[in-house]
């Protein structure tokens, strides 16, 4: 089914030559925005990640533009060509996948290339995941930081992870389903339970979001197949109890170890305070020991 759209006519408009950064929808192909319509159907053409999907969306919209596949490494012949269109004062729109251009997407390069260049660009704002996923994640929105995947590699995904254990802003992850159970490990790990969401298949018809703290959500996951479709995990920053509980952090350690065990000590505060099972315990250790 065709979105109707005004006359053909009336949508013709003439376009600064440029590159158009123009977002597209995440799910719901009902998110595209009437200017992103109006830019591309005006664009000389569209470079693309991958003209099938692209393609889907043009139909839906009856958009006859032509497309050019591109990827930020794509062979520098397809970087030329746009890079020459726009110095011949065409109008050229880049789209992704789905969503926002650059944003854990290609694009960047290019951009890069036209600020070198002194090309105009615009961005045509639309969907973002991330976005998406935040605003209906129920954690703080004031602040966030947008970390984008995480490694693939176990080494490194808990390095990038411990590098955010003090980052008291809200975290967006976009991970792949399959990875999901293991990611809310290394997390719990690293960053000790949090407050987080799962928001997954947004805008779509099986939207969800799960909301928790990261040791529920692991225990929930773990016990499921893994989800279908795509995600977004929003995770809470390191909350502010843990600078009001520093103080006496050392006190409520020497009580608790009074009747728990050094692991029970560390595992109990970590939960109640957030702050990492490692440092807890690596506290609880230096006070439990005589001193000489
Ligand atoms: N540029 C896109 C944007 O602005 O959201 C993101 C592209 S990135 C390659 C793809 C990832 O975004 C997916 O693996 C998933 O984490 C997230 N994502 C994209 N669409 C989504 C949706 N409808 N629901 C949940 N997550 C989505």
């Amino acid at each position: 089914l065709l979105i109707s759209k005004q006359d053909a006519d009336t949508m013709t408009i003439e376009l600064k030559g440029g590159l158009y950064i123009v977002s597209t929808p995440i799910g719901n192909l009902k998110d595209l925005s009437a200017r992103a319509i109006e830019v591309l159907e005006n664009v000389s053409f569209i470079a693309c990640e991958d003209t099938r999907v692209t393609g889907k969306l043009l139909f839906r919209y009856n958009i006859k533009t032509p497309m050019k596949a591109y990827h930020e490494h794509s062979a520098e012949r397809v970087k030329d060509k746009i890079l020459s269109a726009i110095a011949e004062d065409k109008a050229v729109a880049i789209v992704s996948d789905a969503g926002t251009p650059t944003i854990s997407d290609p694009g960047y390069k290019l951009i890069k290339l036209c600020i070198r260049n002194n090309y105009y660009i615009s961005a045509i704002p639309g969907a973002s995941a991330a976005i998406t996923g935040l605003v209906l994640s129920g954690i703080p929105t004031n602040r966030f930081l947008f970390f984008g995947f995480l490694s693939s590699k176990r080494e490194k995904k808990s390095n990038e992870l411990s590098g955010l254990v003090n980052i008291p802003t809200t975290l967006i992850f976009y991970e792949s389903p399959k990875r999901l159970v293991s990611t809310l490990q290394t997390m719990i790990k690293q960053l000790g339970n949090r407050p987080a969401a799962i928001t997954r298949e947004l805008t779509k018809r099986h939207e969800q979001v799960r909301r928790g703290q990261l040791n529920d959500l692991f225990l929930y996951y773990k016990s499921i197949p893994p989800p279908k479709g795509e995600l977004v995990l929003i995770v809470g920053g390191m909350v502010k109890k843990i600078a009001a509980v520093d103080d006496n952090l050392d006190q409520i350690i020497i009580n608790r170890l009074k009747s728990k065990s050094l692991r029970d000590t560390s595992i109990e505060i970590s939960d109640e305070t957030g702050i990492t099972k490692k440092l807890v315990y690596a506290r609880a250790l230096a006070l439990s020991k005589p001193k000489s």
